[in-house]
């Protein structure tokens, strides 16, 4: 199986559940699943269609999309048709013909499809190995994309009871799950459920100041790459794509308020890589399988975290580092509460500010947010911490919040428990405001106790005391502060608290997947000729090949034919097709910077325990050299490292109690011993004793590593 994996898509492992699945489906068991976005669903059926006699008929509900999951599939070598409303009389019938000939492995088509008598006769009349319904969420009515055509799949697993049938859908809450099991009529189905935990998402909350300058600073960083914005209105939309250009960027307003035709030229623009940024209402991404978005910004939170999950999850589908940032301000929930009050039906309308409201508390986090959202949908994370969200990686620094708690929660029990934190706050700073005074508040002891303290710092401490269970905060449209059980013993025992100050946040170094330290020149370079490639075969860049290519190519300079077929994503089909054009430009860039190739060696060990920050990815690539036994120069030449540079990665290797095998580093043997009585006599902590002891025969770098030969 790893084999085929290699051969048609170029992969080298599974991800997770993968195999699983395609084993349950292979031997002939309806199964059922769930995965994230990005998780890699469609491989559950595509591998198995390629080692399957007859045909895969997979059902998808996105026209739009199939041509382009037909072409990267053709791309691979796989044969794959599609059949949809787009394609004229004569053309589906040169597909139909294909099918029976048997040329065909895998066919996508729309639901309607199974509405025409016809077509199910077709298919009776072919020998159907598989049927997969993809999104299969859109078959119930409790899901957020219902379809009423999905509805006609019932008949399915009527007419081909013998036929292997897989569901796959990245959101099935527990009722939608169960919808899709009966409608499908697949009640026994095996269930291959993921994780939810995207760990190449690095997630984070801003305060929503001006907002602007922080969005521009923010895509500074992400140059030529793909971005997805979402707005609250189509104004919206139109204005911060029409600033985002005059400030230099390339982007392009979506909504639904655009004609259809215009939308499609936006949505291929996007995946054409030929505007980088769509600022968008959340009309957009249905219609997209873009693998490379490497940002998504909520320039205004969304309304659900079913919502927030739904849209972040279209970053980094391809399983690379990206990042997702929400603008977070209370302003906000204005606009979305004027909305939810145009809701007549009370019960709907009550349930739209309770989803609100849990937007509102994970932006007001503090504590890990991807544990949160795991935990809401149903999913308990190990430990406290991730390293991929801003709260895990926040610098923080505690103070002795003993006295301020209290006084806090004083002036909730002075005030009877009735107020919201707004008030509180202003009560601790003694502010004089209406309100205040005609509750006489202003009379109470506690009346400008905070005096001084920022209005921001008091906030935070709240929010603390809220996380931490000592307050309570009523639901509802106006939240009211109470103390719990826990706040009454504080107060009463006169307990010590810390808490956080407010803290100064961090950018992580990386997450995820340990990204690669390619050569950003030639990534570039990369792109344009995929781009180039791309446009001639009228495909989008990413089915000739995904950034995950290319970095690799980047960062291993591959020379040659074999070591090309290493480069993740490149598989039998792609080596034939695209491997000549590819390596003449990177052998052209090498000869030109004087850099060597790496070689590329797959499984090695990547739990290296070094806390040395930005620098670990280097002692790693060291240590994987290292390990091919490549000479030392060699090494320090292709990462553009001085010699001594790559003694000291060795140096701190051995100290991290890393096992190196260094016999293969030719070391005159009477000079390493000369050192070595050097060192004896010297002691082995400092250089420059044993430097001079040697009448400066010997180079520091030669001494250091007979001291790295000594130690390993
Ligand atoms: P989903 O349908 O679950 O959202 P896809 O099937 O579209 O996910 O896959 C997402 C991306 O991950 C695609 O670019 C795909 O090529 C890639 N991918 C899938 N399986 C693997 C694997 N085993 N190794 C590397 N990349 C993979
Ligand atoms: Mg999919
Ligand atoms: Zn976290």
């Amino acid at each position: 199986m790893e084999k085929l994996l290699k051969k048609y898509f170029g992969y080298d492992s599974f991800r997770p559940l993968q195999k699983e699945a395609i084993n349950s489906v292979l031997a002939g068991q309806d199964s059922f699943v769930l995965m994230p976005t990005g998780g890699g669903k469609s491989l559950c059926y595509q591998l198995p269609a390629i080692k399957l006699s007859g045909l895969t008929l997979v059902i998808s509900p996105l026209i739009a999309l199939m041509k382009d999951q037909v072409d990267a599939l053709k791309a691979n070598g796989i044969s794959a048709e599609f059949i949809n409303s787009s394609l004229a009389s004569d053309q589906i019938n040169r597909v139909v013909q294909g099918v029976k000939r048997g040329e065909v492995k895998l066919l996508y088509v729309a639901p309607e499809r199974f509405s025409l008598g016809y077509f199910q006769d077709f298919l009776r009349s072919i020998e159907v190995s598989l049927i997969a319904v993809d999104e299969a969420h859109c078959i119930s009515e409790w899901g957020h994309d219902f379809r009423p055509d999905y509805r006609m799949l019932s008949v399915l697993k009527k007419s081909f009871p013998k036929t292997p049938l897989i569901a796959l859908t990245a959101t099935a809450t527990g009722k939608v799950k169960a919808d899709i099991l009966n409608h499908l009529n697949i009640r026994n189905a095996e269930k291959f459920i993921a994780s939810f935990n995207r760990e190449n998402l690095y997630l984070s909350v801003v305060e929503k100041k001006k907002a602007f300058p922080k969005l521009v600073n923010l895509l500074q960083g992400y140059k030529n790459e793909s971005v997805i914005i979402y707005c609250f209105s189509r104004k919206e939309t139109e204005e911060i794509a029409d600033n985002l250009n005059l400030n230099g960027f390339k982007a392009l307003a979506y909504h639904a308020g655009l004609e259809k035709i215009k939308r499609k030229q936006v949505q291929e623009a996007f995946v054409k890589d030929q505007v980088d940024i769509i600022v968008a209402t959340i009309a957009f991404g249905m219609g997209i399988d873009k693998p490379d978005v490497r940002l998504v910004v909520h320039y205004t939170f969304p309304k659900t975290l079913e919502n927030y999950y739904q849209e972040i999850g279209r970053a980094g589908r391809d399983g690379l580092k990206s990042e997702c940032v929400m603008f977070y301000t209370y302003a906000d929930m204005r606009k979305h509460e004027y909305f939810a009050n145009q809701i007549d039906d009370q019960r709907l309308r009550e349930q739209t500010m309770v989803k609100l409201g849990e937007v509102l508390s994970y932006g007001e986090l503090s504590t890990c947010r991807k544990k949160y959202l795991l935990k809401y949908f149903g999913e308990e994370m190990v430990g406290d911490k991730c390293s991929a969200c801003d709260i895990c990686l926040e610098e923080k620094e505690e103070f002795d919040a003993t006295e301020i708690s209290q006084k806090i929660m004083s002036a909730i029990l002075r005030t009877g428990s009735r107020f919201g934190k707004n008030y509180i706050i202003d009560i601790l700073l003694g502010k004089n405001t209406q309100k205040i005074r005609i509750n006489q508040h202003n009379e109470l002891s506690v009346f400008g106790l905070a005096k001084g303290q920022g209005e921001d710092e008091l906030n935070h401490i709240i929010k603390q005391l809220l996380d931490r269970d000592y307050l309570h905060k009523s639901e509802g449209k106006y939240p009211t502060l109470s103390l719990t059980k826990l706040g009454g013993d504080l107060i009463n025992n006169k307990e010590k608290i810390s808490l956080y100050k407010t803290a100064v946040k961090t950018k992580p170094d990386a997450n995820g997947e340990q990204a690669l330290d390619y050569n950003p020149d030639l990534f570039e370079v990369l792109r344009d000729l995929r781009k180039i490639m791309a446009n001639e075969a009228q495909v989008p860049p990413f089915v000739i090949f995904g950034d995950k290519s290319l970095q690799e190519m980047a960062y291993y300079l591959p020379a040659d034919k074999e070591s090309f077929a290493q480069i993740s994503g490149v598989g039998a089909k792609k080596l034939e097709k695209y491997a000549d054009t590819f390596l003449e430009l990177i052998n052209g860039f090498r000869r030109e910077r004087d850099l060597e190739p790496i070689p590329i060696s797959r499984g090695f060990d990547t739990n290296l325990k070094i806390k040395t920050g930005v620098k670990q990815k280097f002692y790693r690539k060291t240590k994987e050299l290292v390990d091919k036994q490549i000479p030392l120069k060699r090494i320090a030449k292709s990462q553009e490292f001085k010699l001594s540079t790559v003694i000291n990665h060795l140096e701190k290797l051995i100290d991290a109690g890393e096992k190196l095998d260094l016999e293969y580093l030719k070391f005159p043997r009477d000079r390493y011993q000369v050192i070595c009585v050097a060192f004896s006599e010297c002691g082995d902590e400092k250089l420059k004793p044993v430097f001079e002891f040697l009448e400066e025969k010997y180079s520091y770098d030669e001494i250091k590593l007979a001291r790295v030969l000594m130690r390993a």
